[in-house]
């Protein structure tokens, strides 16, 4: 499992980012990244394509930002071309031997399984800075735990914050020079 700490914030909180690029942590990055907040692999994934869905944007260096967004759409046109390729090749054998149900089943199972790629990359090569939508809460996943522990420490006063990873609570060497964030009431 990959190095990513979480930091989970409710999605009505409007977050606060440190004056730190997300990706290369170099501080006064003086420009932002805009990413998708919906899970890949869900319905809201097209609604977010077509320009409706939740974002969340946070401070990143133009060059960074332009990584995330180059690496987020090479992703995606991969899944894309793979499970078009997939669904291209299968499909005259599968409509001569299914039925149309089948077909249809048969079809759901290849784009499920063609986003199993992104999803496993996703786990070993997390990108610098992620967030995912889950229900009433957003995931902000950060590889650099400092900056994790930063951001949860700027949003104490949303209803709940949790953080989650190696930048997590329930490590108690480090942090001792800024224990301020520790709840005393
Ligand atoms: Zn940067």
């Amino acid at each position: 499992m990959a190095d990513t700490t979480t930091v989970n914030l409710p999605k009505k909180h409007r977050a606060r980012y440190p004056d730190q690029c997300v990706v290369c942590s170099c501080s006064a990055p003086g420009s932002t990244v805009r990413i998708a907040a919906e899970p890949i692999a869900s319905y809201n994934l097209w609604r977010w394509l077509l320009g409706m869905g939740l974002t969340v944007k946070a401070p990143a260096c133009r060059g960074c930002g332009w990584r995330l967004h180059r690496r987020w759409i090479g992703d995606l046109l991969m899944t894309f071309a793979l499970i078009g390729g997939a669904i291209w090749i299968s499909y005259p054998l599968l409509a001569s031997r299914l039925s149309d149900g089948g077909v249809v089943i048969a079809l759901l199972v290849i784009v499920v399984l063609g986003l199993v790629p992104w999803g496993i990359r996703q786990v070993l090569d997390p990108p610098a800075f992620d967030a995912t939508a889950k229900g009433k809460s957003i995931d902000y996943e950060f590889l650099d735990r400092n900056l994790a522990r930063a951001f949860a420490t700027l949003n104490q006063n949303a209803k709940w914050v949790e953080v989650s990873g190696p930048g997590g609570t329930h490590e108690t060497d480090a942090g001792s020079s800024d224990t301020s964030t520790k709840d005393a009431h």
